[in-house]
């Protein structure tokens, strides 16, 4: 009988280790993805949510920015989430995270105070994404929980 067990670095170590940032990992196509939804209306937020395995992010699936201002915030309205997390389960996704750009006019996409305080998924990935052209992090991610944000690595994946 032949047993092959897979393993990786990921199930020895800890999830995070002080000073070091935790990575999660994106496909490429992804990454390229979430650049084109907010430079294409650069002067408000999009925003989305990420799927995948394993903690690969393989899947974006831009949502409806519903919020009153949408050029300061974003929101997904709670149908179209459901909606969403019906299409995950049919591709046998698991959600992983949500992501919003801010306007080109805002020059970081660190979380914002509202960010912070709005990020109710607390295993949520939060990539934040910005259209400036320039930029040396267009897209940055996050862990928020208790308040706090905690930046993690990107590896982006072929
Ligand atoms: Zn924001």
């Amino acid at each position: 009988m032949s047993l092959r067990v897979r393993h990786s670095i990921h199930e020895f170590a800890p999830l995070y280790t002080p000073g070091m940032k935790r990575a999660i990992r994106s496909r490429r196509k992804v990454y390229g993805r979430l650049l084109e939804h907010a430079r294409r209306q650069p002067h408000r937020e999009c925003c989305g949510i990420l799927a995948g395995q394993d903690r690969l992010i393989t899947q974006a699936f831009p949502a409806k920015n519903v919020a009153a201002d949408p050029v300061r915030n974003y929101e997904i309205a709670p149908k179209e989430i459901v909606r969403l997390m019906g299409e995950l389960r049919k591709r046998r996704l698991e959600f992983l995270g949500i992501y919003h750009s801010h306007p080109h006019w805002l020059d970081t996409n660190e979380p914002s105070p509202k960010d912070i305080a709005l990020a109710y998924y607390s295993e949520a990935i939060y990539l934040i994404v910005t259209p400036r052209p320039y930029a040396t992090t267009p897209i940055r991610a996050f862990s928020i929980r208790d308040g706090r944000a905690m930046e993690l690595e990107i590896q982006v994946l072929p």
